[in-house]
């Protein structure tokens, strides 16, 4: 199989050009220069304008970027520098068409430069809101110019943005059919393959090889690696895997992760999925994906914001 293309999240065109972030004159005057160009986002939000299809993001120019913390996003080829403010979004929006959405929503609709900007500035932000003390010593930290780290005035330690591993995996059987579970927690019809964070001290593959006995009982094996995808919701990076089911195996789901798990052929799962029997999950997710890279092809159907097809 070939590795995954165009995952709605791993897109971007804009250079991080780390080297700036401790860059404080050029910080300084990046801030100053009225053609920067800002982006707000509040809790995994910011603001976009609808033009029929497409969907853009809303920028703002320094002067009008509301209080809050700051840091660098990165420089476009044509020189413009992007950064990201954590702070409320305005109310009401402004301009007027503007709305307010989530990365989630509108994650695989942005050209590849918002997407870039909007997963980089939501994940920034998601770090920056909840890791506000020193975890060694609680005094509050201070974050560098460029916003990808903070300090301890107190002891002087330095601390980095978090971001937690995840696996997904597609397993399949020796008739290839694939294996699609529907999480307790998740409403109406919806299903997924198998997911978990990675254990401290623990291997991706090791992962998939866990997650995927404790939650179906089924033993895995041939693990291979297909593909990543930020999700900072809050702060997780998905890595993509498919295993091998050998054969002679019952499905034994743990219930209190899994309501169901089942084995679906391709034809199985098209006429599940017409027949309105699943809901599979949205282009914005690697585990669409994965499984349209199982079938082979594009699928109907998607989960909804509220999980109706
Ligand atoms: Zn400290």
């Amino acid at each position: 199989m070939t590795p995954l293309e165009s995952l709605a999240l791993a897109r971007g065109t804009v250079d991080r050009v780390t080297k700036k972030r401790t860059d404080v004159p050029w910080l300084d005057a990046a801030w100053r220069n009225p053609g920067s160009r800002v982006l707000v986002v509040s809790a995994g939000q910011a603001l976009v304008r609808t033009d029929d299809e497409r969907v853009d993001l809303v920028f703002v120019p320094p002067r009008d970027a509301p209080e809050g913390t700051r840091f660098l996003l990165g420089q476009d080829a044509d020189g413009t520098v992007y950064f990201g403010v954590s702070a409320d979004l305005p109310t009401p929006p402004s301009p007027p068409e503007a709305r307010v959405a989530s990365l989630r929503e509108v994650g695989a609709l942005l050209s590849d430069r918002d997407a870039g900007l909007l997963t980089h500035a939501v994940a920034l932000a998601n770090w920056h809101d909840t890791h506000t003390h020193c975890p060694v010593d609680g005094t509050p930290t201070v974050p560098d110019p460029g916003g990808h780290s903070t300090r301890c005035p107190a002891d002087g330690t330095e601390h980095f943005p978090r971001t937690d591993p995840a696996v997904i995996m597609l397993v399949t059987d020796p008739d290839d059919r694939c294996l699609l579970a529907r999480n307790a927690a998740w409403p109406g019809r919806r299903v997924s393959i198998l997911a978990g964070f990675v254990d401290p001290g623990e291997s991706a593959e090791q992962a998939v090889i866990r997650e995927v006995a404790e939650e179906t009982g089924i033993k895995v094996t041939n693990v291979r690696y297909v593909g990543s995808q930020p999700w900072p919701m809050p702060r997780s990076l998905m890595m993509g895997f498919r295993a091998d089911a050998p054969a002679g195996q019952a499905i034994a789901v743990d219930h209190e992760e899994l309501a169901e798990a089942y084995w679906f052929s391709r034809d199985e799962l098209l006429a599940a999925i017409k027949s309105r029997a699943i809901v599979l999950p949205p282009p914005v997710s690697i585990a669409r994906h994965i499984i349209e890279s199982w079938y082979g092809g594009p699928l109907p159907s998607t989960w909804t914001e509220a999980g109706r097809s």
